[in-house]
C-alpha cells in the first residue's frame, strides 16, 4: 500500500472512505434541466446597478455582522415578528449546522424523513455521526402517517425533515399531516420544513412559527434565481435558534454575497415575476407531455415535473444525444421507478426539451 493509502486508511473516517464524491455533472454545451435553476438573468439595468454595489463592497474586512441583510430578510419574506433568522451558505449549510447542533455523543441521534427525499438530508446526518431514517412515502407520494407516527415512537428523531414541497416528487404534504407530526414529536424532536421551492409553492408554515416551539422554517434564494450567490435562511424560536447559532462557522456568508442579497431584495418582485412565469410555463409542459402516450406526469407545485415513462435508463440517454441533461430519478426509491425529473426552463428550452422528449420516446 502507498504512504497515501496508508494515510488515508489511517486517518480518514471508514464511513467517508467508503461513499463517493457529490456528482455535478459538466453541463458545458447542454441544455441543462437537472439542477432546479431559474433559466433567467436579471434585467440589464438592474446587473448594471448590481454592479455598483459589488465594487463599493468591502472586500478586506471579514463580514460585518449580517444584520441588516437579516433584518431584510425578515422584513420582505414573510418571518413573523419577533423572529429572526439564521443566515446560511445555502440552506445545504443549514441542514448540516441543525444535523451538527443535534447529534449527541451518548445515544447515536437520529434524524428522520420520509424517502424519496432531498439527499443531503441523509447525508449531512451522517457526517455531523446521527443515524439517518428514511420512511417511505405512499406510492401517490402522500406521507405515510403510520409509518411515520410508528417511526417517531421507535425512534424518537432529534430532527424530522419535510421538504414543502417535496424534492423530488414535487408535491406539498398535507398540512394536518404534518401538524400531526409536529405534535407526535412534541418537546421530543424539531420538525424543520424545507421550503426551497415556496416561491413557487406560494405556501408556507413561516407564519405558523409562534403556534410551534418545535418548528424550524429553512429557505433559501437558490430556486428563485440566485443559486450562484449561495444564501439560505430559516427561522425557529428564538431561544432554539440561539443555540443552533452557536454552530455556525462566524463568516459563513460572504460580503460579495450579502451585497448582492440585499440588493436583490430591493427588487424582490422582479424575481417572484419570474417565478410566476415559470409557474405558468410549468404547468403548461405538463400538459404538453401527459398528452403523449405512456407518460405521466405528476402533480407539481415547484418548478420542475416528474415524469414517468417506460424506460427511462433508454429516454435519458436518448435525451443526452439530443444535449439536454436531465435527471434520471429510477434508482433512487422502488416509488420512482422509470421517473425522470426536470426543471422548468423558458418556453424557448421546454420547447426544445419537449421536442427532444417526444423524439426520445420511440
Ligand atoms: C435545492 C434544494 C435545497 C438546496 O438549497 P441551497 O440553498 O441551494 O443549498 C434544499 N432543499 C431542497 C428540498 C432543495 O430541493
Amino acid at each position: 500500500m502507498s504512504f497515501l493509502d496508508q494515510l488515508i486508511q489511517n486517518t480518514v473516517r471508514p464511513d467517508v472512505r467508503a461513499i463517493g464524491t457529490y456528482h455535478v455533472p459538466d453541463a458545458s454545451g447542454y441544455v441543462k434541466l437537472d439542477a432546479m435553476e431559474n433559466p433567467y438573468l436579471l434585467p440589464q439595468h438592474l446587473r448594471d446597478e448590481l454592479g455598483v454595489r459589488l465594487a463599493d463592497a468591502v472586500l478586506n474586512r471579514y463580514p460585518p455582522s449580517y444584520a441588516s441583510l437579516k433584518a431584510a430578510v425578515c422584513a420582505k419574506l414573510g418571518v413573523p415578528a419577533g423572529y429572526d433568522v439564521i443566515l446560511g451558505n445555502g440552506s445545504d449549510e443549514l441542514i448540516s449546522l441543525l444535523a451538527m447542533a443535534c447529534a449527541s455523543q451518548q445515544r447515536r441521534a437520529v434524524l428522520l424523513a420520509p424517502v424519496p427525499g432531498f439527499v443531503m438530508y441523509a447525508r449531512s446526518a451522517q457526517f455531523a455521526g446521527m443515524d439517518f431514517v428514511g420512511v417511505p412515502l405512499n406510492d401517490d407520494f402522500t406521507l405515510d402517517m403510520d409509518a411515520m407516527l410508528a417511526a417517531i415512537a421507535q425512534h424518537r428523531p432529534a430532527l424530522v425533515f419535510l421538504a414543502y414541497p417535496n424534492n423530488p416528487t414535487g408535491n406539498l404534504f398535507a398540512s394536518a399531516d404534518i401538524e400531526r407530526i409536529l405534535a407526535a414529536l412534541g418537546e421530543s424532536g424539531i420538525a424543520v420544513l424545507d421550503e426551497a421551492y415556496e416561491p413557487f409553492a406560494q405556501q408556507s408554515f413561516m407564519r405558523r412559527l409562534p403556534d410551534h416551539e418545535n418548528l424550524v422554517v429553512m429557505r433559501t434564494v437558490s430556486k428563485l434565481g440566485l443559486a450562484g450567490i449561495r444564501l439560505g435562511y430559516m427561522s425557529a424560536a428564538p431561544a432554539l435558534l440561539e443555540q443552533i447559532e452557536k454552530v455556525r462557522p462566524p463568516y459563513n456568508v460572504n460580503v460579495l454575497t450579502q451585497v448582492a442579497a440585499e440588493f436583490l431584495l430591493e427588487h424582490l418582485d422582479v424575481l417572484n415575476a419570474q417565478a410566476d412565469l415559470l409557474n405558468s410555463a410549468r404547468d403548461a409542459l405538463a400538459a404538453q407531455l401527459a398528452a403523449l402516450p405512456g407518460v405521466t406526469v405528476f402533480p407539481s407545485k415547484a418548478n420542475f415535473l416528474l415524469i414517468r415513462v417506460a424506460d427511462a435508463d433508454d429516454v435519458c440517454a436518448k435525451l443526452l444525444a439530443h444535449r439536454v441533461l436531465i435527471k434520471n430519478m429510477s434508482k433512487m426509491h422502488a416509488v420512482l421507478a422509470n421517473c425522470l425529473r426536470v426543471s422548468v426552463s423558458t418556453p424557448e428550452e421546454n420547447t426544445l426539451f419537449y421536442d427532444a422528449f417526444k423524439a426520445s420516446l420511440v
